[in-house]
């Protein structure tokens, strides 16, 4: 093996395991050596198993306290991956305010495919009650949802799920284990967008699901083998190294949070705040007993008669983008952009008004954000 074109095939002598390497590599393999025939290989071929992803996974189901973890190419395709353990003829109840992406891979996707669904208001559980049936499989909803960051209680509706033999899975993309695991409160199966806070830096596309035992872990691994939608190594990698600072991250994005409310609530072109941190709500209620912090998300409304576009374009530091979760803050009107699929008639069902701005708090030094917000807001 010396010949220069050989050379360039074979590179040099490989074996990671002896490097001493405080990081798992980038494994950048598609398929795996056979040391015989009939050998039991651990690793055959990247979309059944590949060391960097796999590492990834454990950790997650790790932060999850869960059976198993899997990495997939994006939030929406893990909240594919884990539908499609259901059947033509399953009933799924799923909550009113979940993600635009997931509506559509239900109604324009799933729907084709025979399964059913109704939505309903999660933080009610007599109304996921009155809406069970026979086929009636599983409930699906976000803890804290998106843009109002209305709460569900984990607990209560894991609590329904189980008496009448339903999964409960839940999207923590707003949350992250750090402050909430779902699993723990009595939930089967967590989803990720781990675009947002799992990576944290606004330079990858990636999902999760974690499930609490086996059995349906197994029915997701099918389900990622066999459609095919895994994380590469690459992104499991980026993903895996946001996941190393995610505490230190969430702690600032909470209390800068914190200190951006505060603020919003001192000045008078303020309609409302959205922010289950403040008190006398009943999303307060159920956030203080079920995660241990309120979020980096801040929605609110201007005064009617201001302009949104202007105030949301006038800011300098934090930029306009949808998206969130990430070290840096971001700025939009949902209205025209992260929800502009729903119609003006569901817009203004599901509350999100013209009025309405969602900031994803970063975590630079919080004068300068707020001084940001300031200035925009003088120039109305
Ligand atoms: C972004 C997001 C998704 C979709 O994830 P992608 O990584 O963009 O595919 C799902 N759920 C929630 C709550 C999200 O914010």
């Amino acid at each position: 093996m010396t010949e220069f074109d050989t050379k360039l095939v074979h590179g040099k002598p490989q074996d990671d395991n002896n490097t001493g390497a405080v990081n798992v590599p980038i494994y950048n393999s598609s398929t795996y050596i056979y040391p015989s025939v009939e050998a039991d290989v651990k690793y055959d071929y990247e979309r059944s198993g590949n060391p960097t992803r796999n590492y990834l996974e454990e950790q997650v189901a790790q932060l999850e306290d869960g059976y198993g973890g899997f990495a997939f190419s994006s939030g929406s395709a893990a909240i594919h991956a884990v539908l499609a353990i259901f059947k033509p003829g399953d009933h799924l109840i799923i909550g009113k305010e979940i993600y635009g992406g997931t509506f559509r891979i239900i109604n324009e996707f799933f729907k084709r495919w025979q399964i059913e669904f109704t939505a309903v208001d999660t933080q009610n559980p007599s109304e996921i009650e009155q809406a069970i049936r026979p086929n009636t499989r599983a409930i699906y909803f976000e803890s804290f949802t998106n843009p109002l960051l209305h709460v569900t209680s984990v607990k209560k509706t894991a609590a329904v799920a189980k008496k009448h033999q339903l999964l409960t899975i839940v999207d923590n993309t707003f949350l992250s284990p750090y402050l909430q695991r779902p699993l723990d409160l009595g939930a089967d199966i967590v989803i990720h967008s781990a675009t947002k806070y799992l990576s944290g830096h606004s330079d990858v596309i990636a999902g999760i699901a974690v499930a609490k035992d086996k059995a349906i872990a197994d029915r997701i691994y099918f389900n990622q083998n066999s459609i095919g939608s895994t994380l590469s190594p690459e992104d499991s990698n980026l993903v895996r190294r946001g996941i190393q600072t995610l505490a230190v991250r969430m702690d600032r994005h909470l209390s800068n949070a914190k200190k951006i409310v505060e603020f919003l609530q001192k000045r008078p072109e303020i309609e409302k705040i959205y922010y289950p941190g403040i008190s006398g709500t009943k999303d307060h209620e159920i956030a203080q007993k079920e995660a241990d912090g309120f979020g980096g998300i801040v929605s609110f409304e201007l005064k009617e008669g201001l302009d949104t576009t202007k105030f949301v374009e006038g800011t300098k530091l934090i930029q306009l983008a949808v998206s969130l979760g990430a070290v840096e803050s971001l700025i939009e009107l949902p209205y025209k952009m992260t929800h502009a699929e729903l119609s003006p008639e569901e817009q203004l069902k599901a509350g999100i008004t013209h009025q309405l701005v969602r900031l994803s708090v970063g975590i630079e030094d919080p004068k300068d954000l707020i001084s940001d917000l300031a200035q925009s807001l003088d120039k109305l």
